[in-house]
């Protein structure tokens, strides 16, 4: 089950961001980004 809404999803430690469409895909995007640069990447939700 995925939370649909407009996810932000942002790293602390390099310029990537992105903008993601459900909750799941929003936590998949941040958990890769994670394993492959060991950054810290935070995810939040736009109204
Ligand atoms: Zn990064």
């Amino acid at each position: 089950m995925s939370i649909e809404g407009v996810f932000h999803v942002v790293c602390h430690d390099c310029p990537t961001e992105s903008l993601r469409y459900t909750e799941s895909d929003a936590e998949n995007t941040a958990a890769a980004h994670t394993d492959s640069t060991d950054h810290h990447v935070s995810v939040g939700r736009l109204e």
